[in-house]
């Protein structure tokens, strides 16, 4: 590697911002800008990366490699972005070209993978071996990563579990909800924070967001209740689904959901039916670092 390494380098490729940061060696942010994400324009978003890595090169001389959360992955089959939700990323060969523009280096992974590897390195889930990171807020994702490395697997699909159907549906969870991915009754489309809305409008005729759901349900609004009852429920379902599988040793929670105090609080103890074992104690924790979590874990990703 050449160039001044001293600064890892992150980029958090989001919905409408793009972030960069450089971590010092401890992992402190010696630079951290943002810039608004052209919308639908890919030469643009190549254009808007390139001017944040030359801010960091112009006022750190950091001419290193460069790690970037993106909402999706590259396919190992092709080389081209998938499934992402900044939908003019898809089918193009993204880190190819980042690399070009950039002149250097550049490794790209699913932001999911970025928060659970931010979170497994310095923040809530340090000194676990094993840590599920899930994203829950406008959609589900997650991530996973062993030993401070992330898992992406031949598919690069490791920990999407938004996409698995809702375990132990019943008879009125069947067949679910048409899914954006083609198939019904996707987990995302039952925990997704727009369904616990949904849940609480069926149930009192009013629209509220999560929180506010929330934090009725604490005053003891029996719709909010209800409604938060039978979202905690299927999270905690959806959840075992993933303990049985990797029992992992620590989950952490981000996104926007993870500002219910709820989730943290119940979850453990509802857990405890649904997975395969006489006592479940996986911590379940709220992320460290909040939405700086996408560019911290890109920076980490060239650790
Ligand atoms: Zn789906």
């Amino acid at each position: 590697m050449s160039g001044n390494t001293r600064f890892r380098l992150g980029v958090d490729l989001g919905g409408t911002k793009i972030e960069i940061a450089a971590l010092d060696s401890s992992g402190r942010f010696a630079l951290r800008e943002r810039v608004p994400t052209p919308q639908r324009d890919y030469a643009g978003t190549i254009a808007a990366i390139q001017t944040l890595v030359q801010m960091a090169k112009d006022r750190l001389g950091a001419d290193g490699p460069v790690g970037i959360a993106i909402p999706g992955a590259t396919s190992p089959a092709t080389g081209l972005i998938k499934n992402a939700n900044s939908t003019w990323l898809i089918g193009k060969p993204f880190e190819q070209d980042l690399s070009e523009a950039l002149q250097r280096p550049v490794r790209l992974a699913n932001d999911a993978n970025c928060f659970a590897l931010s979170e497994a390195v310095d923040g809530a889930a340090q000194g676990f071996g094993l840590v599920f990171g899930i994203i829950a807020g406008t959609g589900i994702g997650g991530g996973i990563v062993f030993e401070r490395k992330v898992r992406t697997g031949p598919h690069a699909i490791a920990g999407e579990w938004g996409h698995n159907p809702l375990p132990w549906p019943k008879r009125d969870e069947q067949p679910g909800a048409l899914c954006y991915c083609g198939k019904h009754g996707c987990i995302e489309t039952w925990l997704a924070g727009p369904s616990l809305s949904r849940l609480y409008r069926e149930a009192s005729g009013r629209q509220a967001s999560p929180l506010e759901i929330a934090g009725a349900a604490k005053l003891g609004e029996p719709a909010a209740q209800e409604a938060l009852d039978a979202w905690l429920d299927r999270f905690a379902r959806a959840l075992a689904g993933v303990v049985n599988i990797l029992d992992p040793d620590v989950i952490v929670l981000g996104g926007g959901l993870s500002n219910l105090d709820v989730l943290t609080e119940s979850l453990p103890a509802r857990l405890q039916p649904y997975v395969f074992s006489d006592s479940v104690a996986t911590p379940i924790r709220r992320a460290a670092f909040g939405d700086s979590s996408g560019v911290r874990g890109a920076a980490w990703l060239w650790d």
